[in-house]
This record gives C-alpha cells, structure tokens and sequence, in this order.
C-alpha cells in the first residue's frame, strides 16, 4: 500500500465514525452506543497500522489462518484491540480461533458451540460470542434457522454457559436489509439478548436505525477488495 492509500483509509474511517454518530442522532440514540467493528479481511498488517494509528481498536477478520499471519505483530504494538471473527468457523479451528480472538460472532450450531466450550476451558480463555442466525434461510449461508434459534440460544447460554452477547445476521444481498434486521432484533428480544451485530458497509445506517450494537464495516473504510 502506498502512503496516499494509508491515510485514504484513515480518513475513510473519520467519514463511517460521522456518519455512525449521525445515524444514532437520528434513531433517538445516545452517541457511542454502536460500535464499529472495521473489517481488514484481505487487507496486510500495512493497510490496517493507519487505523489502528487513527485510534480504530475494533477489528473483524473472517478466515483464522489469515488473522494468524498478520494481527500477532499488530498486537503487539497495540496490545489494547479486540479482535473480532466474523466469519464461518470450522470444528478443527477451534482451537486456534479461541487463541487469537476475543469475540466470535458465527457460532451456529451446536457441534461447534461445544468445540468452543471445550477450547476455552483448556485455554482458561474468556471470549464472548455471538450465534449467526440465517435470517433469509438461504440454503448456502450459514446460521441457524429463525425457527431454531430459541431452543439453540438456549443451549448455548443455559447448558453450555458460553458468554452470549447477543445476534449476529448477514441479510440475503437481492433483498431489503431492514426486514431482515427487525427479525434479528425481535429473536434477540425475547431472549433478553442485548447486541445485535449487524449491518455492513452498504447498509450500516440502516442497521443502525434498527437497534445494531455493532456494525461491521469493510470496504467503506479499507477500500474494495478483491476476493471475498
Ligand atoms: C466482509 C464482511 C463484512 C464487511 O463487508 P463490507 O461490505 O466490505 O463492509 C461484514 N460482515 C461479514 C460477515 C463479512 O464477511
């Protein structure tokens, strides 16, 4: 990345921040109360330093073996991020995902809710997590099915004692979000789940308006990628 690009990104990042607060204005919600999680999949260590310099501290990756190659130097200048994985996860990554994140937000069902238990146990690791709920019961896309999310949050907060903050969904792209993210927050209400992570860089606003705690955010900040 060359200069000119790094501080692109840094003032990217100013413009989400304004229009975050500007969004909470506008739903009647007090300033800070949604958080901006700052997407650096397919980004390198060099790409995402002018965030971190620009005071960003909250970052989600998607893939475990490419957080592994670039966030453990990144740490180690700002020991004070959090690292959030956004992303599908599989069983024999558990593992090394409950080493290197402290948030996961794609817990969807229950072989991996167990695989997870049983790694933070081991690890004497404290990570919060998120179950992914497949809004649009889309046949490829992870998450577990509207209809099984009560029994399933249940199983994961009473039996397995994992820390849930809350819901995390990722709406169909040909529809509407806002249905999609109403359905999100309805679930997450009655089961007196408090953080909805939802809502990316095209429809974070949105998100916003429909009660997101936090919003992931990409490419608005980094810049289009070119895979995933
Ligand atoms: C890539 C990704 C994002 C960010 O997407 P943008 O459109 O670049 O903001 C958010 N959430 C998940 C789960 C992702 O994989």
């Amino acid at each position: 990345m060359s200069a000119t690009s790094n501080k692109d990104a840094a003032a990217r990042l100013a413009d989400v921040r304004a229009a975050i607060a500007a969004a909470e204005r506008e739903a009647g919600r007090d300033e800070g109360t949604c958080r901006l999680i700052a997407v650096s999949k397919t980004f390198d260590a060099e790409a995402i330093r002018p965030v971190l310099e620009s005071g960003q501290r909250i970052f989600g990756e998607n893939r475990v073996q490419e957080a592994q190659g670039k966030w453990p130097e990144l740490r180690a200048d700002f020991d004070d991020l959090e690292l959030h994985l956004i992303g599908p996860l599989q069983s024999n990554k558990a593992h090394d995902a409950v080493a290197l994140f402290d948030v996961i937000h794609t817990i969807d069902r229950e072989k991996i809710a167990r695989a997870l238990k049983a790694e933070c146990e081991n690890q004497g690791r404290t990570l919060r997590f998120f179950i992914q709920v497949n809004t649009g019961e889309e046949q490829q896309k992870a998450g577990i099915a509207p209809g099984d999310a009560d029994a399933f949050i249940a199983l994961c907060r009473d039996e397995l004692r994992l820390d849930i903050a809350g819901l995390m969904c990722i709406p169909p792209v040909e529809d509407m979000p806002g249905p999609h993210f109403a359905l999100l927050q309805k679930i997450a209400a009655r089961n007196s789940l408090p953080e909805l992570s939802m809502g990316m860089s095209a429809d974070y606003e949105t998100a916003i308006r429909f009660g997101a705690t936090c919003v992931r955010v990409g490419s608005a900040i980094f810049g289009t990628r070119d895979t995933h």
